[in-house]
């Protein structure tokens, strides 16, 4: 155990005390000032189960976001064939087989619910567990202090390269860092636009100067908030500016995982010279090396208790249980916990954390929500009509009196094939009786229904004259129903759908 005191990272040890300084400004304690400055936070590289486990989630979330826009999917002759596209122009989001259209929009707010309550579900089992292993702003950062690590070393070297003077290798390092860094930044913000357009020809025609200009200043914009929030503001996102913290508080309770000091067992603190100095003291298992805040992406102590900052990254849980097996102790006086396995700690009751905790009235509502929107969102998109009509009535004049003495109301219909092979619906009149439809631009004669083709994937807009008798008119406004059947090649009906309509005539 001397051994390893005596390698203690006196560096780490001095930032713990630090940042308990910041953290008391920042959390607990009076502060000393209205504002505290920025202290820079360089956090020591870290081993362990937990880090890794981030190093594996990060990579399938970078690998997902870079590789999506150039996978395809054949949709078809005329379709677009890629598999995630946001195609503005035609209005249309395409998910895999899954298309979207303006009107169904709702799929996309009932994906925008899931996501919300899947982030409560989470929170509530596991606290921030979303912000310590799946926030952009925690996987890019990670990103980008791999590459300070790569470029200027470790902790210590960052710090006395931070503090050097202007040398030419000062110079050479911060340009190839702040290089790789705005690198990673344009990666980024290209690959968003990919998501708007063909991807192979969106590269080709930003690289030629063809793009549009929309297209220069989103990569340009996104690039540099990238730059700035992953490269220097880092935990000043998470802390200041981010609302989710403020927000998770009201879905965290006493059975919710949080990384916790079991200062019950690493309490009174002692490094090896407070050890040698009061031998009469019983010291706990915490030997005050300073480590678990040297790692932490926040400049935060754990020790002090929970805190705003911690984004539950697990990282000091790392850090003590690689100092915990140096010195011969057993692991965890940082884990994962929750307030009433601690409780039950601190009062002397051997409760130890069980998966039962996950199950209680607040998740299974969440989970039930979750469930029930999902699966109805599921069977929606699953039996979704594939055809719409839109009726909209002319304003100008309201009916008009033909010489016959019938009234003649005007409309245009919208008749969207949402089917990818081109389709034959019928329109048709249900309500007003003795009244006659006829199409501007289709042959055929009056009557009560009409049969159009619609291109696969089109909306096609048609102009509608009604003509009725006035005699047979009950009220002055008429409330009848244009309906579309698609018809397949035997005449069959395959989809029907239907719009409300009004016939307006004079006064009675
Ligand atoms: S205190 Fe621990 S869990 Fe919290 S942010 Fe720092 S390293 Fe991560
Ligand atoms: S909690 Fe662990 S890592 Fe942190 S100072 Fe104590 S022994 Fe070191």
């Amino acid at each position: 155990m001397v051994e390893v005191l005596n390698t203690v990272d006196k560096a780490a040890r001095k930032a713990s005390d630090d940042n308990r300084d910041t953290s008391a400004q920042a959390g607990g304690g009076r502060p000393k000032k209205l504002y505290a400055a920025r202290k820079k936070v360089y956090p020591k590289a870290v081993t362990g189960r937990f880090r890794r486990l981030k190093w594996i989630l990060a990579t399938i979330f970078l690998g997902i976001y870079f590789i999506t826009p150039w996978i395809r999917w054949d949709r078809g002759p005329g379709l677009p064939d890629q598999a995630v596209l946001v195609d503005l122009a035609h209005r249309r989001f395409y998910f895999f087989w899954i298309e979207i259209w303006p009107q169904e929009f709702y799929y996309v707010a009932g994906l925008l619910i899931l996501a919300a309550i899947g982030l409560f579900i989470a929170t509530s089992m596991f606290g921030r567990a979303w912000c310590g292993y799946a926030c952009w702003q925690t996987v890019w950062t990670d990103l980008f202090m791999l590459v300070d690590r790569l470029v200027e070393g470790d902790r210590n070297a960052q710090i006395k390269l931070d503090k050097a003077p202007w040398t030419a290798e000062k110079i050479f390092k911060r340009a190839v860092k702040f290089g790789i860094w705005a690198l990673i930044a344009f990666a980024t913000s290209f690959t968003f636009i990919l998501y708007f357009g063909n991807a192979p020809d969106v590269a080709y025609w930003f690289f030629t100067g063809q793009a549009p200009f929309v297209a220069y200043s989103t990569v340009a914009i996104m690039g540099a908030i990238t730059y700035i929030f992953a490269g220097h503001m880092r935990e000043q996102v998470c802390i200041y500016m981010c609302p989710w913290p403020r927000i998770q508080g009201a879905m965290v309770d006493e059975d919710t995982l949080i990384v916790t000091y079991n200062d019950w067992r690493g309490e009174p603190r002692g490094s090896k010279r407070d050890r040698k100095k009061h031998p009469e003291i019983q010291y706990g298992d915490c030997i005050d090396c300073g480590l678990c805040a040297a790692v932490c992406p926040t400049g935060i102590d754990i020790r002090d208790g929970q805190q705003l900052a911690c984004i539950t990254c697990a990282l000091c849980i790392d850090a003590c249980n690689s100092v915990m097996e140096k010195i011969g102790k057993p692991q965890g006086l940082i884990s994962y916990s929750n307030v009433n396995t601690y409780n039950a700690h601190v009062t002397g009751q051997a409760v130890n954390f069980t998966w039962r905790s996950f199950i209680r009235p607040r998740t299974i509502v969440y989970l039930t929500l979750w469930t029930l929107i999902a699966a109805a969102m599921f069977l929606h998109l699953t039996f979704r009509d594939r055809l719409q009509i839109n009726v909209v009535h002319d304003r100008n004049p309201l009916y008009v009196t033909l010489s016959s003495g019938e009234i003649r109301n005007g409309y245009t219909l919208r008749l969207l094939n949402m089917d990818l092979e081109p389709r034959t619906f019928r329109v048709s009149m249900e309500g007003l009786e003795g009244a006659r439809m006829r199409v501007v631009g289709i042959k055929a004669p009056e009557g009560r229904s009409v049969e159009i083709e619609v291109p696969g994937n089109k909306a096609r807009t048609v102009r509608v004259f009604v003509t009725a008798d006035p005699a047979k008119l009950k009220e002055r406004r008429e409330t009848f129903y244009f309906r579309i059947d698609a018809l397949d090649k035997d005449g069959k009906v395959t989809e029907s759908a239907r719009k409300k309509a009004v016939f307006e005539g004079p006064k009675k």
